[in-house]
C-alpha cells in the first residue's frame, strides 16, 4: 500500500460534507438508544455529545473525533462503530464526534476564528473548548480516554500513550490491529518526540505547558490512561476510518 502523494503543505485529500455525517451519526446514535445532548456554538453550529450506559459498567470510556477539521477519518470511524454496534459488554461509553464543526466547511486544522482547539484547553479562549469542558465536567471519571486524530505528514499510523500510573498498556493491541490494514509509522522520531514502533510516550508536565491539547486536560482532570490516534491522511480516507476503528475496539477488548 503507498501514499497516495496528494498533500503538499496540508490536508488535500478527499474531504467530508461533515453536516451530512452529523446527521447520520446523530439517527443512528438515537437509534440505538444512546443518550444525545446538543451545546450550541457560533450560529448554525452546535456541539453533539453521546453517551451510553450499561446495566453494570466495569469501565468508562470516552472517545472524541473532530478537533481538527482537516481530519475526517475520525468522525467517520465514530460513525462506523455506531453503526456496527459491537461495543464490548459493561462499558459506559461517551463521545463526541465533531468537536470543530465550524473548521470543516473550511477544511481547516483551526475552527472559523482561525484558533487550534487543541491547544486552548489551558486557557479555554474558544466557545468550543468552553463548551466542551462544561460538558466533561459533568462526566464521571473515564478509565481510558482515546483521541482521533489524522497527520496529513505520516508516514503510516502511531499513537500517543499519556499512562503516568504505568497502568497495562493499551498501544501493542491498537498496533497489531491496524498493521493489516494501514502501514504503520517506524520512524524514530515523529512530530519531535521520540518514537518506538508507532508509540509516542511523550513526558507530559502540564504545570510547565503554556498550551493544553486536548489529551493533557483529559489527564489532569479525567482519566489516568489517554491514547491519541493518527492515521497517515495521505492514504485513502476508508483506509484511514478502518484503521481508527480497529484500533478503538482492540483497545476496548483489551480493557474489558
Ligand atoms: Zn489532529
Amino acid at each position: 500500500m503507498k501514499p497516495l502523494g496528494n498533500n503538499n503543505g496540508g490536508y488535500f485529500g478527499e474531504p467530508i460534507d461533515a453536516p451530512t455525517v452529523m446527521v447520520q451519526i446523530d439517527a443512528v446514535a438515537k437509534a440505538k438508544n444512546w443518550h444525545s445532548e446538543s451545546f450550541q456554538l457560533e450560529p448554525g453550529f452546535s456541539l453533539q455529545a453521546y453517551t451510553r450506559r450499561s446495566q453494570d459498567p466495569k469501565n468508562a470510556v470516552y472517545i472524541s473525533s473532530g478537533i481538527h477539521g482537516d481530519e475526517p477519518a475520525g468522525p467517520l470511524a465514530i460513525l462506523s462503530l455506531l453503526e456496527q454496534d459491537q461495543w464490548p459488554a459493561g462499558m459506559d461509553l461517551f463521545l463526541c464526534p465533531f468537536l470543530n464543526p465550524s473548521g470543516f466547511p473550511l477544511n481547516t486544522r483551526e475552527n472559523s476564528n482561525k484558533l487550534d482547539q487543541n491547544r486552548d484547553y489551558r486557557h479555554l479562549k474558544s466557545l468550543e473548548v468552553r463548551t466542551h469542558t462544561e460538558w466533561l465536567k459533568k462526566q464521571p471519571l473515564f478509565d481510558l480516554a482515546l483521541c482521533l486524530h489524522e497527520d496529513w505528514e505520516a508516514k503510516g499510523f502511531y499513537l500517543y500513550e499519556l499512562n503516568p500510573d504505568n497502568r497495562k498498556s493499551l498501544a501493542s493491541s491498537m498496533l497489531r490491529a491496524v498493521e493489516s490494514i494501514c502501514p504503520i509509522d517506524f520512524s524514530e522520531q515523529i512530530d519531535d518526540w521520540e518514537a518506538a514502533s508507532g508509540l509516542i510516550r511523550p513526558k507530559v508536565a502540564p504545570d510547565e505547558r503554556e498550551l493544553w491539547a486536548e489529551a493533557v486536560f483529559l489527564i489532569v482532570n479525567k482519566t489516568r490512561q489517554s491514547y491519541t490516534l493518527e492515521t497517515p491522511s495521505d492514504f485513502s480516507l476508508e483506509v484511514r476510518m478502518k484503521a481508527h476503528n480497529a484500533a478503538v475496539i482492540a483497545a476496548l477488548r483489551e480493557l474489558s
